[in-house]
């Protein structure tokens, strides 16, 4: 099997054949016939040069291959291939541990992640630890008023960079400096909380939700940053948690603290395409304040998102699990297990893991199905996902 590779390629449904981006590479790596314009993969070095003058975004697409598509290919194809389903994604040094790290944090989905077919298609590894993409912090909130729960929105921008991600994709951050053997630090993933055009429509920033760790390294990095500062990113990554994009879809998302970035960017994404399918949401924390989005969750309507927002550490009052107020509510959780058109997606602590599947199981008994069996078929269609760390 070919050692899979990064390749660059021009989506023919978008591109109006104006040719600017084969006149700007400088070594004529794109070329065109009467049908397509496209690039070989052979001489294209990712310089970038060809990304910023394309008028349709048309230039920016990007797969990993284990075969680059030949330029024979490419001139037939009458839209984009779909991303395959490859396995471990080494086109560079940096790329193995990500894919460890994504892998670890599927693997409470019981087997191997699918996205939903009908899911945009997602960029992945266009920077990596040898080439950054470089991004300036235009904004960093403090999002809870804990002190032993300092959780921040910071928001980046990649000014003139191509950086597409989609919703439920992860970026990883370089903390600066060197480790103890002198090499630069290992990118650390966080999920981004912005939906697809940007923290602000149409700006293509994007935005982090980062929960200060006691000594850890990358988060307390984050949590620092200063306005203006610049920040080394890698990814786009993961290609599996993603949304459908069918608007009749409802979304059952289960979430502790930071998990939530993910289901931010779902809700921002789902209420500018105006999608009619709802979602539900069970949220765990321990007090309101420890509630990372807590003001702005009060202002989505619950015909957009229906919140189910769960603490354990009220004062006079006894705790209470995510999985808790799922059994609370069974009767709703099952009428959302039987229909085809419901997407689960699980984020957060790996400590909510055990208690969703005993709800879950339970659920299922009272539906007279197995839970394990409806899992893996959901699963299997794309509709079950988890990300935990
Ligand atoms: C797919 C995925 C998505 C993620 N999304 C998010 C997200 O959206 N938001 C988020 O906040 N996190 C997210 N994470 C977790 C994130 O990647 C980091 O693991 C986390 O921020 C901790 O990194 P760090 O560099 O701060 O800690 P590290 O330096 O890696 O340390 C790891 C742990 O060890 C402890 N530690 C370090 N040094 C010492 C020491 N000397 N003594 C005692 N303890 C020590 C730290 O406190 C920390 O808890 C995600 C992880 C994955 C896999
Ligand atoms: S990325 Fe650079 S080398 Fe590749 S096609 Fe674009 S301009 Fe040419
Ligand atoms: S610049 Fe963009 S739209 Fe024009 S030919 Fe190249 S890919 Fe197509």
């Amino acid at each position: 099997m070919n050692k899979p590779v990064k390749q660059h390629l021009i989506d023919p449904e978008i591109c109006i054949r104006c040719y600017t981006c084969e006149n700007t590479c400088p070594i004529q790596a794109i070329e065109h016939d009467d049908n397509n314009v496209v690039v070989n993969a052979d001489i294209c070095n990712f310089c970038m040069d060809c990304i910023p003058v394309c008028p349709t975004g048309s230039i920016d697409e990007w797969r990993v291959v284990e075969t680059p598509y030949t330029l024979e290919q490419q001139y037939e194809m009458e839209e984009l291939p779909e991303q395959e389903d490859i396995e471990t994604v080494t086109t560079d040094q940096a790329a193995d541990p990500i894919e460890e790290l994504l892998a670890e944090a599927h693997k409470g989905a019981g087997g191997k992640a699918r996205a939903p077919a009908n899911a945009g298609k997602p960029t992945v590894n266009m920077y990596n630890l040898s080439r950054p993409a470089k991004m300036t912090v235009q904004g960093n909130y403090a999002l809870t008023d804990d002190p032993d729960h300092d959780v921040r929105h910071i928001i980046l921008d990649p000014g003139g960079l191509p950086f597409p991600v989609l919703e439920g994709q992860s970026v990883g951050i370089i903390p600066p400096g060197v480790d103890g053997d002198g090499n630069a630090h290992l990118p650390r993933l966080y999920s981004v909380s912005s939906p697809r055009d940007g923290e602000r429509p149409g700006y293509h920033n994007i935005s982090l939700t980062v929960k200060r760790e006691g000594k850890g390294l990358a988060s307390n990095y984050l949590c620092d940053l200063e306005q203006g500062s610049t920040v080394d990113v890698t990814g786009p990554f993961g290609a599996t948690f993603l949304m459908p994009s069918q608007s009749d879809a409802h979304l059952l998302l289960i979430c502790t603290g930071t998990g939530s970035a993910p289901m931010r960017a779902f809700t921002m994404q789902r209420q500018r395409s105006g999608a009619t399918g709802g979602m539900t949401m069970f949220f765990g924390a321990r007090t309101p304040k420890s509630l990372p989005y807590f003001g702005p969750l009060k202002k989505v309507p619950e015909s957009v998102l229906k919140q189910h927002l769960v603490f354990s550490r009220l004062p006079d009052q006894d705790k209470e699990y995510v999985q808790d107020r799922i059994v609370t509510e069974q009767e709703s959780v099952a009428e959302l297990l039987g229909d085809p058109r419901t997407y689960i997606y699980i984020c957060g602590l790996r400590g909510m893991e055990d208690g969703v599947e005993r709800a879950m199981t339970s659920i299922a008994q009272s539906m007279g199905i197995q839970w394990t069996a409806l899992r893996d078929t959901m699963r299997e269609e794309g509709r079950y996902h988890v990300e935990t760390y």
